[in-house]
């Protein structure tokens, strides 16, 4: 692990009214850590980056929100996974930790440790240690999670109520592995998991605000969101988690990992967004 810190807290400044209102990066770090050993190109591994997005979600700070971010590769530990999505019988090692493989882990190779990318091509030309994995949920994912509990809890405690968005960026299209296989994909996606983890109030917001913009949105299909919509929302007590996938065509040459022509547009667009969310959070929480 290089020095840099694994995860980024930016508050918004002293002069600006703070919002119980969170934003999170997950997949937008690319710090290779050097004990990675990956037997593919790092270009190869950057595919599975949700590039640039913690920049597309870097004025939010000033809207009053916190933004939470990695600096970690996702290929070399997804924070949007459970810490027990592991699969232990193919690991060198004794796993001594609770682990529950997911259908992802097992058909895609995308657990918290990743070991494919895009559900075809392998990252390792050797079988994993338990041991390098316990120590990348020791220096990724655990501090990536205190960070996101940290805020949302603070938040929460301050103000009776917190937002979250979970924020991504989707390949235009899919491959086989996938759900939704080849198929052109929408705008944006975002995911409640099946309505379990924010309200359908705050979801329509976002749905109808960016349907409104002439955008093709599509809820819950082919993503719903996974751990880190999951994991600290509950929409009885006022706790709401969105998420939130950007279309890469919108703002990304995908095989480049550079920005594209539409960069500036999709991020005025997410500008106004994530302003009538602001609004929003705060005329529902005691600000
Ligand atoms: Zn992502």
């Amino acid at each position: 692990m290089d020095e840099r810190a694994p995860v980024v807290v930016v508050r918004p400044a002293p002069d600006v009214q703070e919002l119980p209102l969170v934003y999170d990066s997950p997949h937008s770090g690319n710090d290779f850590p050097a004990d990675m050993n990956a037997a593919v190109p790092v270009s190869v591994l950057r595919r599975n980056e949700d590039a640039f997005v913690d920049a597309l979600f870097g004025h939010v700070t000033a809207l009053g929100a916190v933004l939470v971010k990695a600096t970690f590769p996702r290929t070399y530990c997804d924070a949007n996974r459970s810490e027990q999505d592991v699969d232990p019988g193919v690991l060198d090692g004794d796993w001594d930790l609770p682990a529950a493989p997911s259908e992802k882990l097992i058909r895609r190779g995308a657990g918290v440790v990743p070991v494919k990318v895009h559900g075809i091509t392998d990252i390792y030309d050797r079988r994993l240690t338990a041991k390098e994995v316990k120590y990348r949920l020791d220096t990724c994912w655990r501090p990536y999670h205190r960070a996101v509990e940290t805020e949302l809890d603070r938040l929460y405690e301050s103000y009776g109520g917190v937002w979250h968005i979970n924020c991504h960026s989707t390949r235009a299209r899919g491959n086989k592995t996938d759900p939704d296989g080849e198929a052109d994909r929408a705008d944006f996606i975002l995911g409640n998991w099946d309505g379990t983890t924010c309200s359908a109030e705050f979801l329509a917001l976002v749905e109808d605000f960016l349907s409104a913009r002439g955008c093709s949105v599509d809820v819950n299909w082919p993503m719903k969101g996974v751990e880190l919509v999951r994991r600290y929302s509950d929409p009885g007590a006022n706790r709401h988690s969105l998420q939130i996938e950007l279309n890469r065509k919108n703002y990304m040459d995908e095989a480049r990992i550079e920005k594209n022509e539409h960069y500036a547009v999709t991020e005025a667009l997410l500008a106004d967004m994530n302003a009538v969310i602001a609004n929003y959070v705060k005329s529902r929480s005691q600000v």
